[in-house]
């Protein structure tokens, strides 16, 4: 069996040819006689493994002097801690709940100090996100946080929210690279590698020099400070190397393919396949409002969870995997990150329709 169209929402699709080219270097790393995996992490070709991703990473976005960028560990879920530890100095932000992953981080911040839903989707299980333009920002809060793009639900920020003035912290877990961004309007921008950039237990997080400080709260661990980890360039310790040299080669292969205005594009193509499909399907429809889809994570239902079970499973003996939507809201959600290819959206629509008129 070859390989099937994988519409997981993470760990997700990777490049082909990134996986090919890992396979290759697998019992040699370019003669070194041995696998990334079992090299020192101190070693004069990890440090070029390291250094490259990094500066591949700040070409393909654009990253300025006076940002630095961190290859963690943790998961995008230590972030949810990381932040308010390294920037609470007043103990008040403000959070901007449009999600699951958003919800965990605001119930984290609370952990220590006045963390603050100044918005909120909840009242329509978070199909949409909340007119931003005009928050009651709190005076005093050191941050405003974001979930840029909710996984779970299928939403994305059109605007990001105006701040004020504040710092603004933007899990970006699901839509990292997806297309251009303008970094310099974030303090800090973080996520997990597992959705759009490589394997898990990388988390990338890209944070405005004077934000890491050692005025951090009492109790931050050492491996949570950011400055620990910025004066070491993520060699404090043993990093989660094999995963940072995968992310690597995917930024050589965005670069390849023509950087993140081509990724953007692409991405707009593959989810107006969907969505158009969907807006004019008498079965399935699309669960957000319009303005707010994500490009990313497309989520659907046709309205009878019994026909949902019966389309997930044979779309899945058809080679479309993981097309079951999150525990928590039942339907279907079609993860389409950067290395899903458009013919594998294309194939699924075909499917669509072929199920959509025998069931409809
Ligand atoms: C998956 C995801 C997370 C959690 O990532 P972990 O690496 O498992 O901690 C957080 N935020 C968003 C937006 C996600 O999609």
């Amino acid at each position: 069996m070859g390989r099937i169209y994988n519409f997981s929402a993470g760990p997700a699709v990777l490049p082909e040819e990134v996986l090919q080219e890992a396979a290759a270097e697998m019992l040699d790393y370019r003669g070194c006689g041995m696998s990334v995996m079992e090299m020192s992490h101190r070693s004069k070709t990890y440090i070029e493994i390291i250094e490259t991703a990094e500066a591949d990473l700040r070409e393909l976005i654009g990253i300025p002097e006076n940002y630095k960028v961190l290859f963690l560990q943790g998961g995008a879920s230590q972030q949810f801690a990381a932040v308010p530890m390294n920037l609470m100095k007043n103990r008040v932000a403000d959070y901007i709940v449009t999600g699951a992953w958003a919800k965990k981080a605001y119930k984290e911040a609370q952990l220590f100090g006045d963390a603050r839903a100044i918005a909120s989707s909840e009242d329509e299980t978070f199909t949409y996100i909340p007119d931003c333009s005009d928050l009651a920002i709190s005076d005093d809060a050191d941050y405003v946080y974001i979930c840029e793009n909710n996984t779970i639900y299928g939403t994305k920020f059109a605007e990001l929210p105006n701040t004020k003035g504040k710092i603004l912290v933007a899990d970006v877990s699901s839509c990292f690279l997806s297309e251009p961004v303008d970094i310099t309007r974030y303090g800090v921008m973080y996520g997990g590698a597992q959705k759009n950039i490589g394997p898990a237990g990388v988390v990338i997080s890209i944070i405005r020099e004077d934000l890491i400080t050692d005025e951090v709260l009492p109790g931050t661990p050492t491996m949570l400070k950011w400055k620990t980890q910025a004066d070491e360039k993520s060699l404090y310790n043993t990093p989660p190397a094999y995963g940072i040299y995968i992310c690597g080669k995917v930024f050589k292969w965005i670069k390849d393919q023509g950087g993140l205005e081509v990724m953007g594009k692409r991405n707009e193509e593959k989810a107006a396949l969907l969505y158009d499909f969907l807006d004019q399907s008498a079965l399935f429809k699309g669960t957000v409002r319009v303005q707010d889809r994500s490009l990313m994570n497309v989520p659907f239902v046709t309205g009878n969870p019994d026909l949902d079970a019966q389309f997930v499973a044979e779309a899945k003996a058809a080679g479309f995997e993981n097309l079951k939507g999150h525990r928590s809201v039942g339907g279907m959600r079609a993860s389409i990150y950067n290395a899903m290819p458009h013919a594998g959206v294309e194939k699924l629509v075909e499917f669509m329709a072929k199920f959509e008129q025998v069931n409809k």
